[in-house]
């Protein structure tokens, strides 16, 4: 009989609060890139391509509130206000009309973003790895069940530094709503409970700088804070 001994410590589960009670255990993040055509355009794209997948590690996930230093080996810190669907049941190949069946909340998140090399790999035609999955990139608020949010098919989405908009705009504006993308995704990959989409950001994207602080909200989802703090020595 194999030994079943870890040789090593395991890695921490992550989990993210839930409003009510308890914490939902991360599995996989999965990120939309350009969801909203004006956020499309600002990237260089026109805006009716369809939208793509990238994906972060579960141990990116930061909770909303914390501060972070200024990311490595980076001079172009970008936030992306995004919403995020939780998935709490497996679903694959899952029709549009089913695929709200499969969310367990919503949550406020910041996809975190090293501009300036995901940009020096997308002109190369390599992976956005370094640019998007490093460590604490994925930010997150508490998660709110889709029985106190709804379908989130609209409502506004911001994003504030140091008190001046930066983003405003409405989840109206998704080119793919939160059902049509966990159907597309779902073709692709088995979800499974514990997985986080991270929706896509609107227009507006830019640099923060440390000590900035990057507040957000999501309409009947709620609120997201993060501070940048100076680079590690
Ligand atoms: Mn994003």
């Amino acid at each position: 009989m194999a030994d079943q001994t870890l040789v090593i410590a395991a890695p921490p589960l992550v989990t993210v609060p839930v409003r009510g009670g308890g914490e939902f255990p991360v599995r996989r993040i999965f990120c939309v890139g350009q969801n909203y055509v004006a956020h499309a355009q600002e990237m260089g794209y026109t805006g009716r391509d369809a939208p793509f997948y990238f994906t972060k590690p579960a141990d990116a996930i930061v909770m909303s509130g914390a501060a972070v230093p200024y990311a490595l080996e980076t001079e172009n810190l970008h936030y992306e206000m995004e919403l995020v669907a939780c998935i709490g049941a497996p679903a694959f190949r899952i029709a549009v009309d089913d695929a709200l069946s499969v969310v367990y909340g919503f949550a406020c998140g910041l996809d975190m973003t090293r501009r300036d090399l995901q940009f020096a790999l997308r002109q190369k035609g390599r992976p956005w790895d370094l640019g998007k999955a490093f460590e604490q990139s994925a930010i997150i608020s508490e998660i709110v069940p889709i029985a106190q949010t709804g379908p989130m098919a609209s409502g506004a989405i911001e994003l504030r530094v140091n008190g001046l908009t930066k983003q405003s705009s409405d989840l109206s504006r998704m080119i793919w709503s939160v059902k049509e993308m966990i159907a597309d995704l779902s073709k692709y990959y088995h979800l499974q409970p514990g997985d986080l989409i991270y929706s896509g950001t609107p227009e507006g994207v830019g640099p923060v700088v440390p000590g900035d602080k990057i507040e957000g909200s999501v309409e009947n989802v709620g609120t997201i804070e993060l501070t940048i703090l100076e680079p590690e020595a």
